[in-house]
């Protein structure tokens, strides 16, 4: 008995095996047909300025607009994107869109752009971004990137080199879910990023959790020492914005400000934005 259980649990997990099997197999044509159609669209969410009580600039986010699935968030096609090698095309969109987009904001916003580990070691893309400044006449220090630790994995000298010659293009770069990696300090050494990206993990315990504090104060001291701006990620309340204020963080990004919106309702947002402060009851 034990034996034919054993047998049918076998052919169960092989079944759901299959079953994920093909289920990824039609995820990626349908994202191959996307790159070839252009079935994507960037979201845009503020990074807003608590000490100048001002918005600086927007973070581009991609959404996926599905023929059956409506959007879907990058969560869950950004890996698959990365394990097949198309994130480099989407990534090239992605950067052509947001600096195209950008251009026709008042002149001191910046767009934030994510930069994926696969597409950071890229060759075409120091290339895509001086194509696409030049394009959209979008000045190179109104373009930030976004990249995570996950890119000193590896070649650490190609990296630093990579690092480098993207700045030397003019461009801003940031440091994404800072805290989340495993020797994120070593890399504040190495390269004078431009920003630290507080990851929402330790946002989101502010206030709960005496030890979120100390890490959000921790890191916002060693930041200035260095010359760093921080921005904290997830910000939902706004007694965590009065938090963030009294451990020394610069900026903020959160539904508290906004959650992201469409190219279309970004006029609207910034024009809000230049009225009041974020509070409770502008968030979405
Ligand atoms: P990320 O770069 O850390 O982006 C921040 C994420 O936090 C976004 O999720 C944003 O919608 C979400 N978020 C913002 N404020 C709040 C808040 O107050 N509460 C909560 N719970 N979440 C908040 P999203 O748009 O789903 O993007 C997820 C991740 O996908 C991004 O994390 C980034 O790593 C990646 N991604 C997004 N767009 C692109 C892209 O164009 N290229 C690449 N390579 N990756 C992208
Ligand atoms: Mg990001
Ligand atoms: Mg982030
Ligand atoms: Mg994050």
């Amino acid at each position: 008995r034990a034996k034919s259980e054993g047998k049918g649990t076998y052919h169960f997990f092989e079944a759901a095996l299959d079953e994920e099997a093909r289920r990824r197999r039609q995820l990626e044509l349908d994202l191959r047909s996307a790159v070839r159609e252009g079935g994507f669209e960037l979201h845009f969410q503020p990074l807003y300025s608590m000490a100048e009580q001002r918005l600086k600039g927007f973070e581009a986010l991609i959404r996926w607009n599905h023929p059956e699935r409506g959007l879907v968030s990058p969560a869950e096609f950004i890996p698959l994107a990365e394990e097949t090698g198309l994130i480099v095309q989407i990534g090239e969109w992605v950067i052509r869109d947001a600096c195209a987009r950008a251009a026709a904001w008042p002149g001191h916003l910046s767009v934030a752009v994510n930069i994926s580990p696969r597409q950071f070691t890229s060759p075409v893309l120091a290339q895509t971004i001086v194509q696409a400044l030049a394009a959209s006449g979008l000045p190179a220090n109104r373009l930030e990137l976004e990249i995570t630790e996950s890119i000193f994995i590896g070649n650490v000298e190609r990296t630093l080199a990579m690092l480098h010659s993207l700045r030397g293009l003019g461009v801003r770069i940031a440091l994404d879910d800072f805290g989340t990696g495993y020797s994120s300090l070593s890399y504040l050494r190495s390269f004078p990023f431009d920003k630290l990206k507080i990851d929402q993990s330790f946002v989101r315990d502010l206030g709960r959790d005496a030890s979120a504090g100390a890490i959000i104060r921790a890191i916002t001291t060693l930041a200035a020492a260095l010359g760093i701006e921080t921005l904290a990620e997830g910000v939902e309340l706004e007694s965590t914005m009065e938090a963030l204020q009294r451990e020394g963080c610069d900026l903020i990004q959160g539904y508290l400000v906004s959650r992201p919106v469409p190219d279309g309702a970004v006029p609207a947002l910034i024009t809000r934005l230049a009225g009041e402060a974020p509070h409770r009851a502008a968030a979405g």
